[in-house]
């Protein structure tokens, strides 16, 4: 037998409980997801094997597979804490290659629909980076892991299951390098998709004759238009990440600007493809931008110097992948991520949900006998930490359908517009919501009855806005 020393040394064959190791997992796709359940996985089986189709390049290297890794992210606190759980000091490893740390509500400009939010701590911790420079780090962490082999410019083809189709066996694929790119086959006690929106898990699933699953979609027709720019210090402004949000349809267009170290800032104008100028009309995006509520991405285009071409992302609207609902679902196989469900980036969920997804995945393999069973489980507890996410970022962006949103969540619509509409003039108010939007506290929250006073209290004055470049 093979043995595999676990990350902190355990003798191989002895799980975190005693218990012995459960032979061999899976996971397809080494972004974010698939790095965060790699390092739950490796607690609890001997080897976990990462197929990823692209080659990974030491060091932050762009790559085709993620796209998104061009455009601004923010992680929200809730998610960085997860991260940091995961892999303890990754925050202080990203701070150290410049990656600031601030409190939210201090660091954070933030212009709402109806103006700019109130600017003062919170409490809340947040980090700014690059997305690619984050994934790197989080894959250095991975690869040292003895149990945890990373099989790159490998693609997964189909996922195969028991003659009973009771169960996932093995995924098979191609070496990507391999000149004659045979057929090659993984045996697995347990697979774990996390090939994000690419996954073609429910084409796999119908060719085994097993029901596809539902779809659940909610359009955006939102389209990210970014770049890097170096700022100088005499130009550096006084936010580290400045936000326009778009709440259809009375906001159709927004922006992202974050500070991935102390001297490069990553700039991006949101909204729906038809109003973006093309990529290399920069003058026209410079001007584009200058029409925006918030001022602060024309200051970095005005004053930055470009270190990249302009890169454009679909943000691909909101698709809840029902896996959780299949009756007739494979055992030893479970979705997570964007695989499971992926939303509108503005709302900036998306790396959270994975985070609290392989979190939750952590804790059932630690409480569970073996790797059977834990699968159904998984994406029941995986669709409760959706839901809410979901219904928030798909109550705003019916506001794009042209017959309007559901009578279900007009009240949704509607509670939120409120909030938005009176956090400007309110800092309590806007503490509260920022803990809502940084998921550490529920959104029932919000309607404690000190709450509910102030937002349906008379209304007091807005701070008007403070000057041309808005809160410095
Ligand atoms: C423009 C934009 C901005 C965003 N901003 C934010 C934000 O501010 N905050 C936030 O939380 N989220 C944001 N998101 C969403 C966030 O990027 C995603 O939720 C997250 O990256 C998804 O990670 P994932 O690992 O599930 O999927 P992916 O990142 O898509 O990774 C899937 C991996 O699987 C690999 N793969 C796919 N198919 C196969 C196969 N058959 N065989 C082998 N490998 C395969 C791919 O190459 C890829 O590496 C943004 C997204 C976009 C597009």
């Amino acid at each position: 037998m093979v043995t595999w020393p676990s990350r902190r040394g355990r003798p191989a064959g002895t799980g975190p409980e005693g218990g012995d190791r459960w032979g061999h997992a899976v996971v397809i796709g080494a972004g974010f997801t698939g790095l965060l359940a790699a390092r739950v996985l490796a607690d609890r089986f001997a080897r976990v094997t990462l197929l990823e189709r692209d080659r990974l390049a030491p060091g932050t290297t762009h790559r085709s597979g993620l796209p998104q890794g061009r455009h601004p992210h923010g992680l929200l606190a809730r998610g960085a804490a997860v991260v940091e759980e995961l892999f303890p000091g990754i925050r202080a490893e990203l701070a150290g290659r410049g990656a600031p740390v601030f409190d939210f509500g201090a660091g954070f400009a933030t212009r709402l629909p109806h103006g700019w939010a109130p600017r003062a701590a919170i409490g809340v911790e947040v980090q700014s980076f690059d997305l690619t420079a984050l994934e790197s780090a989080l894959c250095d962490r991975v690869r040292a892991e003895p149990a945890i082999r990373i099989r790159d410019g490998f693609l997964v083809e189909a996922v195969e299951l028991s003659t009973d189709r009771s169960r996932a066996v093995a995924v098979t694929g191609r070496d990507r390098d391999d000149p004659g790119h045979a057929p090659v086959r993984i045996d697995a006690d347990l697979i774990v998709d996390a090939a994000g929106r690419a996954s073609r898990l429910p084409g796999w699933l119908a060719a085994a004759g097993l029901p596809r699953p539902e779809r659940h979609r909610v359009a955006s027709p939102l389209v990210y238009s970014s770049r890097m720019y170096e700022l100088p210090r005499d130009a550096a402004p006084g936010w580290l990440v400045s936000f326009e949000m778009t709440f259809p349809p009375l906001v159709h267009r927004g922006g992202a600007a974050v500070t991935v170290d102390r001297g490069h800032r990553l700039v991006s104008v949101i909204a729906p493809a038809s109003q973006l100028p093309p990529p290399r009309a920069e003058a026209a995006l410079r001007e584009f931008a200058g029409t925006l509520d918030n001022p602060h991405f024309a200051h970095v285009m005005e004053h930055g110097r470009p270190v990249t071409p302009v890169y454009r992302c679909p943000v691909g609207g909101n698709q809840w992948i029902r896996y959780d609902r299949l009756r007739l679902f494979p055992d030893r196989l479970l979705v997570l991520g964007d695989a499971f469900c992926a939303f509108n980036p503005v709302y900036g969920q998306g790396l959270t949900v994975a985070a609290l997804q392989a979190q939750r995945l952590g804790l059932l393999l630690r409480r569970a006998a073996g790797p059977a069973g834990v699968a159904r489980r998984f994406q029941r507890r995986a669709a409760g930490i959706v839901r809410v996410p979901w219904l928030i970022a798909t109550a705003a962006d019916q506001g794009w359908s042209p017959t309007g949103p559901d009578p279900a969540v007009s009240c949704v619509r509607a509670f939120l517009g409120l909030v938005l509409r009176r956090a400007p003039g309110d800092p309590v108010l806007y503490a509260r919501f920022a803990l809502v939007q940084n998921m550490l506290t529920s959104p029932l929250g919000l309607l404690r009855p000190s709450l509910l006073w102030r937002l349906l209290r008379p209304r007091t004055p807005v701070a008007p806005d403070p000057g041309e470049s808005g809160p410095g």
